[in-house]
């Protein structure tokens, strides 16, 4: 217990994402004094939601909606008070936002996007952004608007990094944050909400947690270090979902660049010239390069894993596809390297090959040598690659977009490294969104929302996440609000 406190407020929030929005503006429009605490600096606050597509999931049925997540989390179930309250919030998304000023906007392009169409109730899912506009953080934009038009005080750079609990009762009074070399005591008179996100930037989490993968790197903010999950286990919380997450994609991550750059080539969508294939540390490849994944799952003989991703891996190309325009798609929409970082990407390449980015070499062998693999295997992977090209079908993985040869010297090689836009674990919350201990009872005053701990325990439908913000967003809101203060 700190001597006295810095700062009082009766809720305190723990990052400004959308799951911080929906619990502060929900507060404070009941009555509660607001204090957000933010790690990020002002202009980077807003985490993955600032730069993430900007569609969130309004549903359409509250029993349809049951019925899809259930099927969605298949053998890793959910208590059923828990999925009936995120159905009952979904429903309420568009409503809310709206009487709020929102614009609530469906998505109109193709494909609208149900994720797992064969599901029982999944054509109650319905994907919404703020406004006339899809992408480039305007829904985000609104979130911000809504909680600064509120006497709602935001401290920047200023990470949270203990709860202070109370000794006997446990619970929780206020928060130990960071403010340059000072240390800063904000009393929470009802209750502290965690709402700071995953552990996309903890490595160590990565190592332990997330299935296959020594590393990974992320499409979003740098600030999630799943401090979160450190601060509620510190207190007594259980924990969920740690080894579910949004991904895994492949993606060049550079230690100059706090974010990883997605290669035009390999989306799903994008049909470019030249000829290209990804191969593992065994210069062999592993996967249909071009598939389109579920949020980074694959059908595994009936059920959806991570794609499986062998670290290092290397996208091997030709000249036409070097020429063919810049290998990264620079356009702002979404993302953390487009929208915040906005690295200026050659067009023709060439600025990231000089930085030795990308590798390249006259001969197959010579490349094999520059980036450390078996030359003869990555000789067998490019002739096996040509031939199923001259077939036009790749008899090992059905690969069907960009069957093309690589054939034209010179030869290049990009390292890949396993990306991610999230992680879902966290702290086990119930209904309530209240952090509860192993055995299942509630930490006093203690509250989350978002992907820090979120509910998706197994499959993902897009629009979930930032959906889910809003739902137990408003839950946790409520609850700290109606707390009785602490003597
Ligand atoms: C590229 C990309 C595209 C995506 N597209 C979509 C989409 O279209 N729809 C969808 O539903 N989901 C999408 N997602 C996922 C979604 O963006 C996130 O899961 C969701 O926005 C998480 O919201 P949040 O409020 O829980 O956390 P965040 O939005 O990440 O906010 C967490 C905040 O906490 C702060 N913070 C971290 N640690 C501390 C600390 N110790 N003290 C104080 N503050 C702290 C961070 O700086 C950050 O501002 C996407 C993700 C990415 C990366």
């Amino acid at each position: 217990m700190p001597q006295e406190w810095d700062i009082e407020a009766d809720v305190v929030v723990v990052g400004l994402g959308a799951a911080g929005f929906a619990t502060s503006v929900t507060a404070h429009d009941l009555g509660a004094k607001v204090v957000i605490l933010e790690k990020a600096p002002e202009g980077q606050e807003g985490g993955n939601t600032r730069v993430a597509g900007q569609g969130y999931l309004n549903t359409s049925s509250v029993d349809k909606a049951i019925a899809y997540l259930t099927a969605l989390c298949g053998p890793y179930t959910v208590p059923a008070p828990m999925v009936k309250v995120w159905a009952e919030e979904m429903c309420q998304n568009n409503a809310w936002l709206e009487s709020l000023g929102g614009d609530p906007q469906e998505h109109q392009h193709p494909p609208v996007g149900i994720e797992f169409p064969d599901l029982p109730g999944a054509d109650c899912v319905h994907k919404f952004h703020d406004g006339p506009t899809y992408g480039y953080s305007y829904t985000w934009q609104l979130f911000e608007r809504l909680v600064k038009q509120r006497p709602i005080s935001i401290l920047y750079e200023t990470p949270a990094r203990s709860l202070v609990q109370h000794h006997i009762t446990k619970e929780i009074l206020g928060v130990r944050s960071q403010r340059g070399d000072r240390w800063i005591h904000v009393k929470a008179g009802k209750a502290v909400v965690l709402t700071c996100g995953g552990f996309e930037n903890n490595q160590e989490m990565i190592r332990n947690y997330l299935p296959g993968i020594p590393r990974c790197y992320t499409s979003g903010t740098p600030y999630n270090e799943g401090d979160g999950i450190t601060m509620a286990m510190s207190v007594g919380a259980d924990l969920w979902h740690m080894n579910n997450y949004a991904g895994p994609s492949m993606a060049l991550k550079v230690a100059e660049i706090r974010t990883t750059f997605s290669m035009q080539a390999l989306h799903y969508s994008k049909e470019m010239p030249g000829g290209m294939i990804v191969v593992g540390p065994d210069a062999r490849r592993f996967t249909d390069e071009k598939f389109k994944t579920r949020h980074g799952k694959v059908p595994v003989n009936g059920n959806w894993l991570p794609l499986s991703t062998p670290c290092p891996m290397f996208l091997i190309f030709d000249r036409t596809l070097f020429s063919a325009g810049p290998l990264y798609d620079k356009h702002p929409s979404h993302g953390w390297t487009q929208i915040i970082e906005r690295y200026d990407w050659s067009e023709d390449n060439s600025v990231e090959l000089a930085k030795g980015w990308i590798k390249t070499a006259d001969t197959l062998a010579a490349l094999a040598a520059a980036v450390e693999l078996d030359p003869d295997t990555l000789a067998q992977s490019v002739t096996r690659w040509n031939r199923h090209c001259d077939a036009r079908h790749d008899s090992d993985f059905g690969r069907r977009l960009m069957l093309a040869p690589i054939v034209e010297p010179p030869f290049y090689a990009i390292e890949l490294s396993p990306s991610m836009l999230n992680t879902q674990g966290g702290p086990r919350r119930n209904e309530r969104a209240q952090i509860v201990r192993p055995d299942g009872t509630p930490i006093p005053r203690l509250y989350s929302a978002g992907e820090l701990g979120s509910i998706y325990s197994y499959l993902y439908q897009g629009t979930g996440n930032i959906g889910e913000c809003l739902a137990f967003g408003r839950v946790a809101g409520r609850n700290a609000a109606a707390e009785t203060p602490w003597q």
